[in-house]
């Protein structure tokens, strides 16, 4: 009876709090929140200052005292106060979004979450999650594992007993899983991914050319000429700007998209790898499967130029990205928010408190 009451009173949402960017999606409205995983912090104080895109712009330039980090860079919820503040912070703000008629009453902010954790948690990192949601205002929070959202999202038949494969690539983690009847048959989570990109293009830069360059600048040169397959021959170059590391001085230099790829093998040679050792394992007849359906890619780590390709080459499967892969968790969280008998199958853990 409260149950039916609160629908009305208070929103659905889903949440993929990713290693980058968190995003949120309410049911009947969409996606409203797509904000980095950042959180700006007092250094002494510990007080936290800024949540997401504001706390993002402080990255870098941030006054001595404020230290800008990026609480789950690695896939792992190390301090569950900051993941509490998040997740008050997000729920609050979708909560604040005028509606139309009746919805746009104000909503007390005592949603049904479902949110996205990477498939390697520990049990302990479960709860803390779980416990964050319900501390941060949650009436009930369920969890359930990247891969299953993003296969779901994807629109997979995964309660079919014919297997599916997905490889999830964020920023800090590779989330690879063979799925059938609801279940993840097999899994693997990879610490390597979007970022591992971003930081072996700067240690090319530094051992190649002496030249220190950013976080964000070895991002940017990523997503403008880099790539793991070439695709053409005339692939062009860029000019990155850093630091001589032997005068201190600013520098420029001209790099080439075949140069970017050569710094960039061993990452994907990482991921490829485990894709391979991940199909060795598959039973035969999901393999048998997974032949003729192929591979899912998700995750913003798959834009990088030819990764489809490379995978397909090495793996002899054709390879599919996902419409839109930035956003396949998130709507996999909010399709189970509409799918209750689903909910209850793929939920790693969740209810009443
Ligand atoms: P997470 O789920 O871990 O938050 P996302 O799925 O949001 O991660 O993906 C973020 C990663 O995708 C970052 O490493 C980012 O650099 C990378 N990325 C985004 N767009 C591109 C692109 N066009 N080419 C290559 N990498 C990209
Ligand atoms: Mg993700």
């Amino acid at each position: 009876m409260f149950g039916k009451l609160w629908q009305y009173l208070s929103f659905d949402i889903g949440i993929d709090l990713g290693t980058v960017n968190t995003l949120v999606l309410v049911k009947g409205k969409g996606i409203l929140i797509r904000e980095p995983t950042v959180v700006a912090l007092h250094k002494k104080t510990r007080q936290i200052l800024a949540i997401g895109t504001e706390a993002k712009r402080m990255i870098g330039r941030t006054p001595a005292a404020i230290e800008a980090i990026r609480p789950l860079r690695d896939g792992v919820i190390s301090d569950f106060d900051t993941t509490e503040a998040m997740l008050r912070y997000f729920i609050h703000k979708v909560h604040e979004t005028p509606g139309k008629g009746f919805w746009s009453l104000p909503k007390i902010p005592k949603p049904r979450v479902v949110v996205g954790i990477p498939s390697g948690v520990t049990e302990v990192e479960r709860r803390a999650v779980q416990d964050a949601c319900l501390v941060a205002g949650a009436r009930q929070a369920y969890l359930i594992e990247e891969p299953m959202a993003a296969a779901i999202g994807a629109k997979l038949p995964i309660e079919d007993p014919e297997g599916v494969m997905i490889v999830d690539i964020g920023g800090g983690t590779t989330e690879i899983a063979i799925i059938s009847l609801g279940g993840m048959v097999l899994n693997r989570s990879l610490r390597v991914a979007g970022d591992e990109m971003d930081e072996e293009i700067i240690n090319y830069m530094r051992t190649r050319y002496g030249m220190l360059i950013g976080e964000r600048t070895a991002e940017e040169v990523k997503i403008e000429i880099g790539s793991a397959f070439p695709l053409n021959k005339d692939e062009g170059a860029t000019v990155i700007r850093g630091r001589d590391l032997a005068t201190g001085l600013p520098k420029s230099i001209k790099v080439t998209a075949s140069e970017i790829r050569e710094a960039l093998t061993p990452v994907v040679s990482q991921i490829v790898g485990a894709i391979q050792e991940i199909l060795e394992e598959t039973p035969p007849e999901l393999l048998t499967d997974i032949v003729d359906r192929g591979i899912f890619l998700a995750g913003g780590g798959v834009l990088l130029k030819g990764l489809d390709k490379k995978i397909a080459e090495e793996t002899k499967l054709p390879v599919y990205i996902t419409d839109d892969p930035l956003t396949t968790v998130v709507r996999g969280c909010g399709e189970v928010l509409n799918n209750l008998d689903l909910l209850s199958k793929v939920k790693v853990t969740g209810g009443l408190r």
